[in-house]
């Protein structure tokens, strides 16, 4: 058996003994894993399957960190739930590396804040995914913005059933990754822009789903803006007609060093922390 396939198994073999541990340590908090969950009921139908206890939970409470990407002349405003630090990066890490994507649904109420605050409840928006490479999805079993996306659509739904209005968001993963490129946060800010160059393609067929849209590109953290520059880009030429990042979260520290220096396609430095709270 080649070395490729034992990284593969032993993969999938972490990922399951993992989730195992975590449906037998369901009713306590993934987080701190002392305090207990509580499910609670959004719009009056469905029980979320929260993973964090109330304390943690509201610890994703935080200034929004908002700003425009410049893709091709046109503003593509991005708007991130929190910091990438603290209680961001460890859900994070936890979703991505320990196989816990079942954190998303915590983190879907905190994205859907963002929508209901700050997207035009008049529009209908197309939610896509940032998507993985073929392999790297089968190493890690999933890809965790695909996930979370889902999560936000059933909430959205739910929202819009029982609380009232917000944008009508549709689940659409229409990209694919067309390279198997390395992971941005291994890489300077130069190499991260070369590295997702014609990164990303549209499905076959899709078209005319992308002409004249309005779209959601869901990612979990920006950090140059890069990725989400190339996919806007790709979108905007097949003919959207608006695109709006959505991120769990930011690097602050590239945040910090952007007021400085903004980087060649952001407009400005972001806008800053809102007081908006989701
Ligand atoms: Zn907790």
């Amino acid at each position: 058996m080649s070395t490729k396939s034992l990284k593969v198994i032993h993969s999938l073999c972490r990922s399951l003994a993992i989730r195992i541990l975590s449906e037998l340590t369901r009713s306590k908090c993934c987080l701190c894993r002392r305090g207990d969950v509580v499910a609670t009921t959004f719009g009056g139908s469905i029980s979320l399957p929260h993973r964090l206890c109330p304390a943690c939970f509201n610890k994703l409470r935080q200034p929004i960190l908002t700003g425009y990407l410049l893709v091709q002349e046109k503003p593509v405003p991005f708007f991130c739930a929190g910091a990438y630090e603290g209680v961001f990066q460890s859900l994070i890490h936890k979703i991505k590396y320990q196989g816990e994507a079942a954190l998303c649904f915590d983190l879907a109420i905190v994205l859907h804040g963002l929508i209901a605050a700050f997207l035009n409840p008049e529009n209908n928006y197309l939610l896509l995914p940032i998507p993985l490479h073929n392999r790297r999805q089968k190493e890690r079993g999933y890809n965790q913005c695909e996930v979370l996306a889902r999560a936000l659509c059933r909430l959205n739904k739910e929202h819009r059933r029982f609380k009232g209005k917000a944008a009508a968001i549709t689940f659409k993963p229409l990209l694919l990754r067309a390279k198997d490129t390395p992971p941005q946060h291994s890489l300077t800010r130069q190499e991260r822009i070369a590295n997702v160059e014609s990164a990303f393609a549209l499905k076959k067929g899709c078209a005319s789903t992308i002409a004249g849209s309005r779209i959601i590109l869901l990612d979990d953290v920006l950090t140059s803006g890069a990725t989400a520059h190339e996919a806007a880009q790709l979108l905007l030429s097949a003919g959207a007609r608006e695109v709006v990042v959505l991120t769990l979260a930011r690097t602050i520290k590239k945040w910090q060093g952007l007021k400085a220096r903004p980087a060649p396609f952001e407009t400005s430095a972001p806008l800053g922390k809102g007081a908006h709270q989701p």
